[in-house]
């Protein structure tokens, strides 16, 4: 299963408040359904606020180049799709 769905979920999440609070506060809730890993779910599930500090810190945190993130970032449904 490739990083995908899991980029362009936290790619919201940097650039969107609310739902970075809601994937921080209710990650069940937000990763429910979606076609993830285990381990993408762990470490989804892992995320605290100061991951988010920067960019290079949040791709760290799920073990993804800071360019695919990037990328993801960039991708319409990132921008577009809220949790
Ligand atoms: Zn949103």
């Amino acid at each position: 299963m490739g990083n995908q769905e899991m980029l362009i979920l936290v790619g919201h999440a940097w650039q969107c408040p609310d739902c970075r609070r809601l994937l921080l506060e209710a990650p069940d809730k937000v990763l429910r359904g979606r076609p993830l890993s285990a381990e993408q779910r762990q470490a989804l599930t892992a995320l605290r606020a100061e991951h988010f500090a920067s960019l290079a810190d949040l791709a760290a945190a799920l073990n993804v180049a800071t360019g695919d993130l990037l990328d993801a970032m960039n991708h319409a449904r990132s921008r577009l799709r809220h949790f």
